[in-house]
């Protein structure tokens, strides 16, 4: 308990220099206060330490012992919970002071919390106003593609990620670049759906999930979960040919016959990326990383990747039920209990299945978004599925559901999405965490907006017969 105790001072002190730093301007977190705290008891020495460590060292999974003395909320380096309630304390304070904490934004937290972490400076250089939404659920991956220009949109999305959530820690700057660039360059971009900005658009659509979702604050992921998962969602369709698994299975293709037709292109994403990876050391983004930490980042990144078939939506649809049945969760009462009542599964398992899950929502996520966003989606994927649908005709196939330009129109299949796959896996997922309630009115609103669209082409239809 006294250690639990000394964990809370601390942390109390880390706030109050943090907000000191911030509105005096000061850019250190002075040593000698370190020291002085240190000496104040054993507990203190130990919880300081503690604190440095979260703050400037390479993660190591804090052990059991050490997690169990923890208040849950400080249970994980760079908890993204905790970095928003930071920001939170950091906005009131704004408010109340007026304006001398400017242009406030976690990566000012994160180089305040520690000064001696080197932010990259190209990033920095990024103005403003063109990140300014980054974190919100009405950012726009086609306003920012307009601003900084095709070559640049992943990376400046990746390069955001990369520095608020600290993983320069584990992966160095350089490398991250060149490796985010050829990521970028390995997507299609004549694909009118599966490329770079679909790249982007996943992983930043998933930090709305984690932030303003409030999905980490429950999940609790920490800087390795978060490092594969994005990684993951900015490699899930690396090399993506524009045609669905099916079509690649039809057609014998080699990649079809390399993977024996079992999630094809889910396997040809993540070992084209780690192809990639062992290509050359200016790649290699697991160089600073040990053998047992890059060989768990491998295993997570696969894991996550693979999990974006579709044929895994029913098992995940699934196992979310069982979480909401088991532990009597409603409008995101009794949610905490998934991380107590673990159903066989180790901590790290049940946070496996949420990032699978995550990466998973973040891909099906358009109809979620508003309708001027989403409407771009739906057209591009649906003339993907066109275009797939027209080289099935040449090819003499069975036309694939929804790639017959002749008989589906866009409202149609966007009705059918919506209504067969997205609605039902939100409204459940929205039950576990409620803060994802946002998804759930832009869903409704565009399921409207899309029927009123079918109407429409009825009437028009009738008027011409
Ligand atoms: P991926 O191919 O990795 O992007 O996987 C996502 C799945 O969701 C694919 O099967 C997509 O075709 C499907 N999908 C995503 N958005 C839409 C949409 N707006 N309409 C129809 N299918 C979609
Ligand atoms: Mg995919
Ligand atoms: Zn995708």
């Amino acid at each position: 308990m006294e250690k639990k105790n000394a964990y809370v001072k601390a942390m109390d002190w880390l706030r109050n220099e943090l907000m000191e730093s911030l509105l005096f301007k000061s850019d250190e977190l002075t040593l000698s206060k370190i020291n002085e705290l240190k000496k104040e008891s054993k507990d203190m020495q130990y919880a300081v330490s503690w604190l440095e460590e979260y703050s400037t060292i390479k993660l190591k999974d804090i052990d059991k012992e050490q997690e169990d003395l923890l208040p849950s909320s400080y249970s994980k380096r760079r908890d993204v919970g905790d970095i928003n309630e930071i920001k939170n304390i950091l906005l009131k304070e704004k408010e109340r002071k007026g304006s001398k904490i400017l242009n406030l934004s976690s990566k000012t937290l994160i180089s305040s919390i520690n000064p001696n972490i080197s932010i990259d400076n190209k990033f920095l250089d990024i103005p403003e106003e063109i990140i300014d939404n980054i974190e919100d659920s009405t950012f726009s991956i086609f306003k920012l593609d307009e601003k900084v220009g095709r070559e640049n949109t992943l990376g400046i999305i990746g390069y955001y990620i990369f520095n608020v959530y600290g993983f320069y820690t584990l992966i160095k700057y350089p490398i991250f670049e060149n490796f985010i660039k050829a990521v970028s360059r390995g997507y299609i971009r004549k694909n009118p759906y599966h490329n770079d900005l679909h790249a982007g658009d996943i992983t930043q659509t998933c930090m709305v999930f984690l932030n303003k979702g409030k999905m980490n604050n429950l999940i609790n992921l920490d800087i390795y979960n978060l490092c594969a998962l994005f990684i993951s969602c900015m490699v899930h369709d690396f090399k993506h040919p524009g045609v669905t698994n099916n079509f690649l299975i039809n057609n014998n293709d080699p990649i079809a016959i390399r993977y024996n037709d079992k999630s094809v292109l889910e396997n040809y994403h993540v070992a084209e990326t780690f192809n990639l990876i062992n290509s050359h050391s200016e790649y290699n983004i697991f160089s600073d990383l040990d053998k047992t930490e890059s060989a768990l980042m491998r295993k997570k990144i696969i894991k996550c990747v693979l999990s974006t078939d579709m044929v895994h939506h029913a098992e995940q649809f699934s196992f979310l039920k069982m979480c909401i049945d088991k532990n009597s969760i409603s409008k995101g009462n009794n949610s905490y209990k998934i991380f107590e009542h673990l159903e066989g599964l180790k901590k790290s398992e049940m946070q496996q299945n949420f990032m699978d899950i995550l990466i998973h929502m973040a891909d099906i996520s358009n109809p979620t978004k508003p309708f001027e966003i989403y409407s771009i989606w739906a057209e591009r994927v649906m003339n993907e599925f066109y275009l797939q649908g027209d080289k099935e005709k040449e090819l003499g196939l069975p036309i694939s559901f929804l790639c017959d330009r002749d008989t589906t129109t866009i409202p149609q299949g966007q009705l059918g999405f919506i209504e067969g796959v997205v609605i039902h896996f939100f409204s459940t997922i929205n039950e576990i965490f409620p803060d994802l309630q946002f998804c759930i009115d832009n869903l409704y609103e565009n399921k409207k907006r899309f029927k009123e669209l079918k109407e429409q082409d009825e009437k028009e239809k009738e008027k011409k017969k």
